[in-house]
């Protein structure tokens, strides 16, 4: 056994390891999960949070009858990234309940 683990601090999911697990969700590619692990990234908490993205297996099974353009997109109201259909979604849930 090798001991490599010098830091200690918690791993952040960044924009762009949110892409990565977007990507991974709807693509299921096995090189994104490779490097998110590779980082150090467990496959749990990869789930875990591809699910607080609103990414389910409903949402999964919606996106193989429609073929949308799914990506993390800012939301016009607050600038907050959520998990957008389409170019035109452009509001996250919680803004739209708002208006
Ligand atoms: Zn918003």
């Amino acid at each position: 056994m090798t001991q490599a683990r010098a830091k200690t601090e918690p791993l952040s999911f960044t924009a762009s390891i949110d892409d990565c697990i977007v990507e991974w969700f709807l693509k299921d590619k096995n090189e994104i999960i490779k490097k998110l692990k590779s980082m150090g990234f467990r496959r749990s908490a990869v789930i875990d949070r591809a699910r607080e993205l609103g990414l389910s297996e409903q949402f999964l099974k919606w996106c193989a009858l429609g073929n949308p353009k799914v990506a993390m997109r800012a939301c016009l109201g607050c600038a907050e990234r959520f998990l957008s259909v389409g170019v035109q979604n452009r509001l996250c849930p919680r803004c739209k309940n708002r208006s």
